[in-house]
């Protein structure tokens, strides 16, 4: 049995107005209804009202966790440079990492994440194959020095992580220990009432499932993703496919050239010819390790930069300048075509709607000039697709070819098979079956917990207030004694019998307080059930009322009762 929270002895003041500072609901709420307290940038304390929120999130997490055979742990948050420093983490982290020293001068950090860490305590504690596979989590503060610390408890430079690392022997245990994960984070999503996508953190052209983020859609997100309104598909924005149109078929007439003075941009040569941008052939020039390489793409669209980089990887992708055209006067700069350069010194990536038999107007190679009817197939050869388009709304669903969505969204998780690389830098090796040593594998996920609390806010929240749904709210039950002493007398015992059955009660027996603003206060909180105990309290009968519908209705207490706990 829980203890009653009663709100005439908590420490609980609730707001009307927002704070000054904050810009999301969530921000705005948790502050107003008494949950969250900032202490400076980023920094947070958590009052009892949100700290109950904060465990019930932990809860499910360990649960879920638990499920899945994962350990749970505590490492501590502050830790010794060396470890970082062989990684390279020390360094890469840059601003991000808050380090400080020790009386004696020596360097240490507040730890981001752990990696280095649970590597180390493997490699100590396990020695054998038969020591693997383990899953170890913790629950545990983490510390970023973000550099814009806004939105609340969304993104704090103290906050509450779950993370948790999988060791294995194996490419196939790594897999499954992914898998388990993945399972596990769909259930903790779940049973949280959070509504959430997966989507891959890494593009098509990596190839998949090796890293797969949460994302909770919310317009206070900082994330972007495309999001199909008829089916289930989402990704990153930089990871969709977007499926070419077919292959043009009609005739075209030759190429023919066309002045076009002072049209410097797609915009002004669409509007000079009177077609739309999309009939126009933008060719982008980069320098792929150096050398110079044309991206073509329809003139309405945008190259997107980090798309290219991931196709082409581990080559470089650069922008080309002014002096790479001082060896190369058959580019002339703003009137690039990709016809008559074929053979030259030149390579051409085009996006798949620049398909064989497609007529573009395009650079005629020329100052000032253009080029109509250049068709490709026949005027120029493409010699790589690539899609690296920058997606946009309306696109068409790869997977059910819909016009996509581009939302925001908060990342809650994430989800990343690592492979070897800290296993290399610390050397973990076990006693492989043969009796050599085996190089051990390692995934780690994580989950924001307490920025899980603030998307939830989000998601759920109202004009009125916060809005949680029951397995994370602060009690199951808000009884609001709205009347005299008479009521909170009946407001208490209702609150006692309620509790004895196992539901978690709020009673708001305030003395001197209106009713009015018990009801605002009520809305504000959030439980998901508000029992008011008002003028037919001495009758036995008390009006139930659910906080997220606002549906009123007359119950008798035991009514009530068994609403609560069916
Ligand atoms: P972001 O892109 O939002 O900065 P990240 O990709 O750096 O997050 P990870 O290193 O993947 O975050 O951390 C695991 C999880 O921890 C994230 O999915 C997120 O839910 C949470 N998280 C990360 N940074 C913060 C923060 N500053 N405040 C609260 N939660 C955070
Ligand atoms: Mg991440």
């Amino acid at each position: 049995m829980a203890q009653v929270q009663r709100m005439s002895k908590m420490m609980l003041k609730t707001l009307r107005d927002d704070p000054a500072d904050a810009e999301t609901a969530s921000h705005k709420l948790l502050v107003r209804a008494g949950y969250v307290r900032r202490n400076a940038a980023g920094i947070w304390t958590w009052l009892p009202l949100g700290k109950k929120v904060l465990d019930n999130v932990s809860r499910v997490v360990r649960e879920e966790m638990d499920a899945i055979g994962g350990q749970e742990v505590l490492l501590p948050a502050l830790l010794p440079r060396e470890p970082y420093e062989a990684s390279g983490r020390w360094g890469e982290y840059g601003d991000l990492l808050f380090r400080l020293k020790d009386r004696k001068g020596a360097d240490y950090l507040l730890g981001p994440t752990h990696e280095e860490i649970f590597t180390q305590t493997v490699k100590d504690q396990c020695s054998s194959y038969k020591d693997l596979p383990v899953i170890l989590y913790q629950i545990q503060t983490k510390y970023r020095d973000e550099a814009r610390p806004r939105s609340g408890v969304l993104r704090g430079r103290e906050f509450q992580m779950k993370d948790s690392y999988s060791f294995d022997t194996t490419d196939e245990g790594l897999a499954e220990a992914y898998g388990l994960h993945r399972t596990a984070y769909t259930r903790i999503f779940e049973r949280l009432g959070l509504d959430y996508r997966i989507v891959s953190a890494v593009s098509g052209a990596m190839g998949g499932s090796a890293s797969e983020e949460f994302l909770a859609p919310a317009a206070a997100g900082e994330d972007t993703f495309v999001d199909c309104p008829a089916c289930d598909y989402a990704a990153n924005t930089e990871a969709v496919t977007l499926t070419p149109p077919a292959a043009g078929t009609t005739e075209h007439g030759p190429v023919e050239e066309l002045d076009t003075p002072d049209t410097p941009t797609i915009e002004s040569l669409a509007a000079h010819l009177g077609v739309p941008a999309s009939a126009t052939l933008k060719n982008l020039l980069v320098k792929v390790d150096g050398k110079i390489t044309a991206i073509g793409v329809p003139g309405d669209r945008e190259v997107d930069l980090d798309k290219l980089g991931e196709h082409l990887a581990p080559a470089t992708v650069e922008l080309v300048t002014a002096d790479d055209f001082t060896d190369r006067p058959d580019l002339v700069r703003g009137y690039v075509g990709p016809q008559g350069l074929a053979g030259t010194a030149f390579r051409y990536i085009a996006d798949p709607r620049i398909a064989a038999g497609t007529a573009w107007v395009t650079g005629a190679n020329k100052a000032d000039k253009h080029a109509r009817n250049v068709v490709c197939g026949r005027d120029f050869e493409v010699d790589q697709y690539l899609d690296v388009v920058v997606v946009q709304p309306g696109d068409p669903c790869p997977a059910c070819g819909a016009g996509l969505r581009i939302d925001r969204a908060i990342e809650i998780g994430h989800i990343f098979q690592l492979g070897r690389k800290y296993a290399d830098t610390f050397g973990l090796d076990v006693l492989g079956q043969q009796g050599k040593p085996v190089r051990v594998t390692m995934g780690s996920y994580g989950i924001g917990v307490s920025r899980a609390v603030a998307a939830l806010a989000e998601q759920t929240c109202d004009e009125q207030g916060l809005c949680w749904p029951r397995e994370v709210a602060p009690a199951d039950v808000h009884v609001v004694a709205a009347g005299k002493a008479k009521q909170t007398e009946i407001a208490l015992e209702i609150a006692d019998k309620l509790d004895a059955a196992g539901i978690r009660v709020l009673v708001d027996d305030r003395p001197g307080v209106s009713p009015g603003v018990k009801f605002t206060d009520s809305e504000l909180i959030g439980v998901p059930a508000i029992l008011i105990v008002g003028r037919r309290a001495a009758e036995g009968i008390v009006e139930f009322k659910d906080r997220r519908t606002g549906a009123r209705e007359e119950l008798t207490v035991d009514e009530a009762l068994a609403r609560l706990v069916g």
